[in-house]
């Protein structure tokens, strides 16, 4: 969605709600991205603040387990239609022409909100590295690699 701001930024208190969906476009995500907020003019100061909610699949990193995540990231920044040097931070954003396009803005706070390795459950086993049986399900037979710094302290000690 493109955001018309020029009667927002012009004038003091003006709102423009934000609900809508838009596609994101990532496989990963597999509902739309529900978008809800609003963009505000405060003291001629004008901020964007939303929540961009939507499901998405990964999976764990230790058991490759599908997983299916529902997430809530919350959006801020403050619109300028021209940056300052010192408005170098991610809260900036600036708006050329009036005119935000929106999506574009809530898809690099989502791509940086979320975290790059999950996991099923806290504990999660993972995968023996030997057989792959999965060991929260099951244990396996697999003898464990033993370090050889072990193996020949345990010699010394007579084992
Ligand atoms: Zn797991
Ligand atoms: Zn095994």
């Amino acid at each position: 969605m493109f955001a018309e701001l020029e009667a927002v930024f012009n004038n003091d208190g003006a709102v423009l709600a934000l609900d809508y969906e838009y596609d994101i476009g990532d496989a990963s995500v597999v509902t739309p991205v529900h978008v809800e907020g609003e963009i505000i003019n405060r003291t001629g100061i004008v901020s964007m603040k939303a929540k961009a909610k939507f499901d998405y699949s990964t999976q764990c990193a230790l058991c490759c387990k599908p997983l299916l995540r529902h997430a809530t990231i919350p959006v801020h920044h403050v619109l300028l239609t021209e940056l300052q040097d010192e408005d170098f931070d991610d809260l900036y954003v600036q708006v050329e022409n009036m005119r935000l396009n929106v999506d574009e803005l809530i898809s690099e706070d989502i791509w940086l909100a979320i975290p790059s390795r999950f996991l099923c459950k806290e504990d999660c086993k993972g995968l023996c590295m030997q057989c792959g049986q999965d060991l929260n399900e099951a244990s396996c037979s697999c003898v464990k690699a033993v370090d050889p710094r072990l193996a020949a302290l345990s010699q010394l000690l007579g084992e």
